[in-house]
């Protein structure tokens, strides 16, 4: 039988990687829908007449093929140092995080998590630090490893509320299974120009007079005016307005509700972005896009 031409080379560990990774950073869109995710159970177990064309269009397909089922927002930055090493640093964990680990990591082949940023205190941003023991990185002892989680004051004033147990750092009352997360609690300034570094990575989190951005991630909430005075989310024609202002390389979108069909919204930004001379797609859960960082 002719040898495997993908197997290690003779005296290699398992522990060797074969073959050998190209050396690049990506971004990995863990999830792109709104806080309650979709599709919309309301629309499902509620149907009205005529149904929900989009959360109906979210349960024909499977997830993996489906870009209308959106989970929570949430990103992973996988960052390439140059030495060829990985650094997961995770933004955001809110209550679809298992499904999400489930779908994306599997399937991306991302082992554990090295650090996490939290944008605010929201259900969906925050209600998955419960399962953040299962993706903590381990050492060579196959020990836990701390891992460390920037978040503002506020966000962690809401935080210890919620989840004494993970800021005490012992298992939840009455649950065996569960294990102890390790966590380094890191507040961040409230200062949009002020940057902090995880795993290696600079994050500046509002960068101003910055040059042309590469690429930009933008929500767009609800359509043209379907959005109200008093929401802090952004209709399609402001987010695209901002786009025109910021003039970024490229932009995705993320954060849509069921008002957005996926490939009916994408032909109609294709046309925008023809002639804005601005590159603009909805992202959809499970895209990775690679990026020099
Ligand atoms: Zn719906
Ligand atoms: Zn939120």
């Amino acid at each position: 039988m002719e040898p495997d031409p993908v197997a290690p080379p003779a005296g290699g560990t398992a522990a060797s990687v074969w073959p050998p990774p190209q050396p690049s950073s990506s971004l990995i869109f863990l999830g792109t829908g709104c806080s309650g995710a979709l599709p919309d159970t309301r629309c499902l177990i509620r149907a009205s007449t005529p149904p929900c064309a989009v959360c109906s269009l979210g349960l024909s397909l499977p997830p993996e093929r489906n870009p209308n089922y959106r989970l929570n927002t949430s990103l992973l930055i996988d960052y390439c140092h140059d030495d060829g090493t990985h650094k997961y640093i995770l933004i955001d964990i809110g209550k679809t995080f298992r499904e999400q680990v489930l779908r994306w990591f599997v399937h991306h082949k991302v082992p554990s998590v090295d650090s996490i940023i939290l944008t605010h205190e929201h259900a969906d941003a925050v209600l998955g630090l419960d399962e953040v023991w299962v993706v903590q990185p381990r050492n060579y002892r196959n020990e836990i490893k701390q891992i460390p989680i920037f978040l503002t004051q506020f966000a962690m004033d809401s935080i210890t509320r919620r989840f004494p147990y993970l800021v005490e750092q012992k298992p939840e009352d009455g649950d065996e299974d569960a294990q102890a997360a390790k966590i380094d609690w890191k507040i961040i300034e409230e200062d949009v120009e002020k940057p902090f570094v995880a795993s290696g990575l600079e994050f500046v989190p509002l960068p101003t007079g910055a040059g042309q951005l590469d690429l930009l991630i933008l929500e767009a909430n609800a359509l043209h005016g379907v959005g109200d005075a008093f929401s802090t989310h952004l209709t399609l024609s402001e987010t695209l307005d901002a786009i025109k202002r910021i003039r970024p390389k490229r932009a995705l979108l993320i954060g849509m509700r069921h008002f957005f069909e996926h490939q009916r919204e994408n032909q109609m930004l294709a046309e925008w972005s023809i002639s804005e001379g601005i590159p603009v797609q909805l992202a959809h859960d499970g895209l990775r896009a690679f990026i020099d960082l």
